[in-house]
């Protein structure tokens, strides 16, 4: 037995827990465990996060945002702050060298008691990124360590000519401590299914057996990737010639390591969506009288644009198999026409249309012009919202099954709970982006699958669209309807209250509507801002002749809605309120929108809001007030929505200053898994590996080829053996 103790903390498999790692033991396993690394195979791929050369120190005044650094400097203040409301605690530590100081904060401890071993004076290494905070470089959360511990590790030695790299620490485990583990683990790993008491462990030439390279040949030569083993033995021990290859992540090693964490997640979407492809869904052929006549009753000609995106979705209906589908268009582009379009085909050919929106203001405002504009065909509408009595929910229900109905329209929550169609042939999603994770719960194991319409507002930039909908196909309505004006966007503060609100007057007078955006709902003491309500008595009280409505989060929904109804009939005509109109709202006649505390929205959201405005054919405009004095990153937006008003450039813009996991929420975008890559970072990496997933999938989409088991093996292993069950 004790021998047998003894192999097992020898020799070490990739799925090993990371525990009998000789040196390692229950508590540093534990620790490790906490950073997410569960088996000796998790700790070879734990990357580091920065290089340092001890060639080149670097110094407080070289610091630039956005780079991940590691410097040597002094301690010289240790402070914990309770901020906000909710009294958070923020700890601030206060670093200098000989050229300049610099802030250290952390919003949580990486355990505790992290701060005990340290105290002022004492030099330390940082290591993290810098970050523009309010105009100011800071480090959030950075490693810090004791320059001693450092110095006493056999890794950092006296040896001035290496590159090392840092590892974020763990409690107990420095990031010298950690490197020296993974050379352990290197040392120790014999390859599955060995014997235990084989021995001894392989000479490093060997360690192939054991990180098998899953990617074939042909792929690697095409893209000039490394090998696996070389890309993870040479990721821990770089090399120093090639220093500034490694801190910028563009290594031979990084380079395979990021295109193989990218070609996983596209092979994966593709073959799901070759999958997809096997499901059988109904023709349903172009039926040019009704969709002429629906032409016809329109008060607008369709622009290219949406003919084209329609085009694309006539083309998938005539295929036999479901359609999936994603149609990007920035705000007031049209997309509602380009689903009534399907709709009216999915109609002509007997079929039932599903289309769900994230709100009911939004239903009902779909069924409003649903009414208008389909009923007069004959196809026939209904609604299903939560407000709606049981009983005439119920009528809407039976009928739905009879195949009464041909098109339902409602909050998603609402049609996806047992809600049963006669024939449903189309499910349509409107401003998918609000809906969180996608739901595509909707394929049917045998028969006949629905097809499958996604629209979305958010343009979101190619490399984004790639990874999170890169299962679907993409359609793009690149064009606003004719007659529409740019909005004329104005950055402007509070001091210019008196110009901005009799601006608001004369629009008014000249018969047009109004929003104002607050950011908060209630009076924040500590910030000092005003809020929505108070606002709306104030602007009651200054502009009598104008007539006001108020709209907030704190509303009920019935209340809400009413408020909605009045300002689209322009029963009032300014429509005070706090970001709950972001939505998708579709009120022509209002063409101002006052956007106040400008600087706490995001990109996003601020392009949202103005997309409220600017839907009709009167000259739209949209004033960003800004209180107090702006951030430069505040500044720096506010400039961007000023100087563009294509949300595709905008949304490359958000992107690049929130990164991938904000802009889209972590849950949503799946890009929480990714260890190394970084979309933003590695753009061109995704772009080359999602060609690289192309390719194979167009080789051998089932993946059965030999040289492609491996390849199979392993999205088997991540995503279950039924994810490319095929299809009877
Ligand atoms: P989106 O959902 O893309 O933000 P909507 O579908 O709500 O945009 O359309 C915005 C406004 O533009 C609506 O009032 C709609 O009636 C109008 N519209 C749509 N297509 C056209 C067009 N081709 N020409 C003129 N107006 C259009
Ligand atoms: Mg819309």
């Amino acid at each position: 037995m004790v021998r047998r103790w003894h192999l097992i903390r020898m020799y070490v498999y990739l799925e090993t827990e990371v525990q009998y790692l000789k040196g390692v033991g229950p508590k540093l396993g534990s620790a490790l465990n906490r950073r997410g690394i569960e088996t000796v195979q998790d700790l070879i791929e734990y990357i580091p996060r920065a290089y340092e050369s001890r060639r080149h120190a670097i110094q407080i005044s070289d610091l630039k945002e956005g780079e991940v650094v590691s410097l040597k400097a002094q301690i010289i203040s240790l402070q914990t702050f309770s901020i906000g409301q909710r009294k958070q605690k923020v700890h601030e530590v206060i670093i200098k060298d000989e050229t300049g100081r610099i802030r250290l904060k952390y919003f949580r401890l990486p355990y505790r008691g992290y701060f005990q071993k340290f105290s002022v004076q004492q030099i330390v290494r940082v290591t993290g990124k810098v970050i523009n905070y309010r105009g100011q470089l800071e480090f959030h959360h950075p490693d810090l360590q004791d320059i001693n511990e450092v110095k006493t590790s056999a890794q950092s030695a006296d040896n001035q000519d290496q590159l090392i790299p840092i590892y974020t620490e763990t409690d107990g485990l420095n990031s010298a401590k950690i490197a020296a583990l993974i050379q352990k683990a290197f040392a120790s790993l014999i390859p599955q299914g060995g014997s235990l008491r084989e021995g001894p462990p392989l000479k490093p030439e060997q360690l192939g057996l054991v990180l098998l390279d899953k990617l074939p040949s042909w792929l690697k030569e095409k893209y000039g990737l490394i090998s696996r083993l070389q890309a993870l033995r040479w990721v821990h021990q770089p090399e120093i010639l090639q220093a500034s290859e490694y801190q910028n992540f563009r290594s031979s090693a990084h380079r395979r390591l990021i295109f193989e964490e990218f070609f996983w997640h596209e092979l994966y979407l593709l073959s799901k969506k070759a999958t997809v492809q096997k499901h059988k869904a109904p023709i349903f052929r172009a039926e040019e009288k009704s969709i002429d006549k629906f032409k016809q009753l329109l008060p607008f000609q369709l622009t290219q644009a949406q003919q084209r995106a329609f085009s694309e979705i006539q083309a998938d209906f005539a295929l036999g198999r479901p359609m999936q589908r994603l149609v990007q268009g920035d705000v007031g582009s049209g997309k509602t026409m380009v689903a009534f379009l399907a709709i009216v085909q999915a109609a002509a050919n007997g079929f039932q249309t599903s289309l769900m929106v994230p709100t009911e203001i939004l239903a009902e405002q779909h069924y409003k012009s649903a009414l208008r504009q389909l009923q007069p065909l004959g196809i026939k509408v209904a609604l299903l919202i939560g407000k709606m009595k049981s009983q005439e929910k119920q009528i809407v229900i039976s009928d739905l099954q009879k195949g009464y109905i041909d098109v339902l329209i409602g909050t998603q929550a609402l049609i996806q709970e047992g809600v049963d169609f006669h024939r449903l042939g189309l499910i349509i999603i409107d401003e998918q982006h609000r809906f969180g994770v996608l739901q595509r719960g909707f394929l049917k194991e045998k028969g006949r699958s629905p097809h499958f319409l996604v629209m979305t507002a958010t343009p979101i930039p190619r490399t984004l669209a790639m990874t999170v909908y890169g299962d679907l196909d993409v359609s793009v309505i690149d064009e606003l309807p004719a007659g529409r004006q740019p909005i004329v966007t104005r950055v402007t503060h509070t001091g210019q209250r008196e110009k901005i609100w009799s601006f608001l007057q004369s629009q008014v007078a000249a018969g047009r509507q109004a929003y104002v955006i607050y950011p908060l709902v209630e009076e924040s003491e500590k910030l000092d801002l005003k809020d929505a309500v108070s606002q709306y008595k104030l602007m009651c009280e200054s502009m009598p002749t104008l007539r006001f409505g108020l709209l907030h989060g704190k509303m009920k929904s019935s209340e809400k809605e009413e408020v909605m109804r009045s300002f689209r009939e322009h029963k009032f005509d300014v429509l005070v309120s706090t970001t709950v109109v972001e939505v998708g709202v579709d009120v022509p006649n209002a063409n101002l929108m006052i956007v106040e505390h400008a600087e706490r929205f995001g990109l996003s959201q601020l392009h949202q809001l103005r997309g409220r405005v600017g839907r009709g054919t009167h000259k739209s405009y949209c004033v960003l007030v800004s209180a107090g004095r702006p951030s430069d990153a505040a500044k720096f937006r506010l400039d961007i929505m000023e100087k563009n008003t294509d949300g595709f450039k905008i949304a490359e813009a958000d992107l690049e200053l929130r990164g991938p996991g904000e802009f889209l929420g972590e849950k949503q975008s799946g890009l929480a898994g990714f260890k190394v890559a970084n979309i933003v970072r590695d753009k061109e990496l995704l772009e080359e590996a999602r060609n690289a997933a192309l390719a194979v999938i167009a080789k051998d989409a089932d993946l059965i080829q030999s040289e492609h088991a491996l390849m199979r093996a392993e999205l088997v292993k991540v995503h279950g053996p039924l994810f490319m069950a095929s299809i009877a």
